[in-house]
């Protein structure tokens, strides 16, 4: 437990390297799935840890750490969105779960009260009363007379309100305080921001190293789990864990194989219980192979479906489907706040059977 993954080594050494002249604040960078959360709690483990000599990871046995296995330590604060905190109650697959599991418990169990209590969905955001909540521990002097740590999980998910405050601290950053930002998308955060971290981009492993995590995880058929996942193996975990989905799914690829015959309306009403975000994800997917097809005669996401998929796309022009792709892009951007989740599946599969038949005429 809180071992790095294989594919860290060469970023963890970029770490020992940063520690010697350590910045106020990193931004962690890279696509969703690749373990970058369970990088940054072992790296704040690790400096706040009173055995590790710099180069090493946490020893898991001092006081230092076991406060921080129990979600308890007093120099470390974790900057994170009510629907994230309860995802984490249910995450099992990564590395350092079991401790985030008790870093959130509070947070989930507060999300959870407000929500049966006042019947709102826990929100996608990180608001500016949490980064202001962490003035008393900024002014603060440490603890332990060592580093503090705050990780802000995922960075973009702050609204315009909490970026500013957040920007007041950076600006200012308090002596031997280090601000880790993670995101999966840093192309939405201020550039300001931005401009005052140190960027570490992790790594996205290779398939055979994804494969064999997955494997050891007990997962059976991991490439193909994968190739669901954009190829990240700690989303592909998360994914064929959700079993729901397994179901809307495979409709899903039933239907939107046969363009001119599917009944739209019936097919946003089966995947209306799906985050909006996911049925978006399939689609590009979907069209990503489409398009490859077309140019590369390949696809990536569904290679049982290849045949299948090269006939489909004999009849697209090329220019509509990149047209309906960038359609794609942003009604996932969209995707992140409430809406009608039937109206949006119906608006993007109306607009998905149009771009497929026009070409016909
Ligand atoms: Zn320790």
């Amino acid at each position: 437990m809180g071992e790095l993954y294989a594919w860290q080594d060469a970023l963890w050494q970029r770490w020992i390297e940063l520690r010697t002249r350590l910045p106020h604040a990193i931004l962690l960078k890279g696509p969703q799935g690749i373990g970058k959360l369970d990088f940054a709690m072992n790296l704040t483990r690790s400096l706040l840890c009173k055995k590790s000599l710099g180069s090493e990871l946490a020893c898991q046995g001092c006081t230092s750490c076991h406060w921080f296995e129990q979600g308890t330590h007093p120099d470390f604060r974790l900057l994170l969105s009510g629907s994230q905190s309860l995802e984490m109650q249910e995450s099992s697959a990564t590395q350092t779960s079991s401790i985030l599991k008790n870093w959130t418990k509070n947070i989930a169990e507060e999300v959870l009260d407000e929500q049966q209590k006042k019947g709102k969905k826990p929100s996608k955001e990180i608001s500016v009363h949490q980064v202001r909540s962490l003035a008393n521990f900024i002014n603060l002097s440490t603890h332990q007379g060592g580093h503090r740590v705050v990780l802000i999980y995922p960075a973009e998910t702050m609204n315009t309100n909490a970026a500013n405050a957040l920007l007041k601290t950076l600006e200012e950053p308090p002596e031997r305080m280090l601000i880790i930002l993670v995101s999966h998308k840093p192309q939405q955060l201020l550039p300001t921001i931005v401009s005052r971290c140190l960027t570490l981009v992790a790594p996205m492993p290779s398939l055979e190293a994804s494969a064999a995590w997955l494997q050891l995880q007990k997962y059976v058929d991991p490439v193909a789990i994968l190739a669901r996942a954009s190829f990240a193996p700690l989303l592909a975990a998360r994914l064929a864990e959700e079993t729901v989905g397994d179901v809307e799914y495979n409709i899903f690829l039933q239907e939107i194989r046969q363009p001119a015959q599917f009944d739209v309306f019936a097919l946003a009403e089966k995947l209306q219980r799906i985050e909006p975000f996911h049925v978006i994800h399939w689609l590009q997917q979907w069209c990503y192979d489409l398009s490859s097809s077309i140019l590369t005669g390949k696809v990536r996401y569904h290679p049982d479906l290849t045949d299948l998929i090269q006939n489909l796309s004999n009849n697209v022009a090329i220019f509509n489907l990149l047209r309906y792709q960038n359609e794609l892009i942003i009604a996932k951007r969209e995707a992140l706040h409430p809406l009608n989740p039937k109206l949006l599946f119906e608006s993007i599969l109306l607009s998905y059977r149009h771009m497929m038949l026009e070409a016909d005429k």
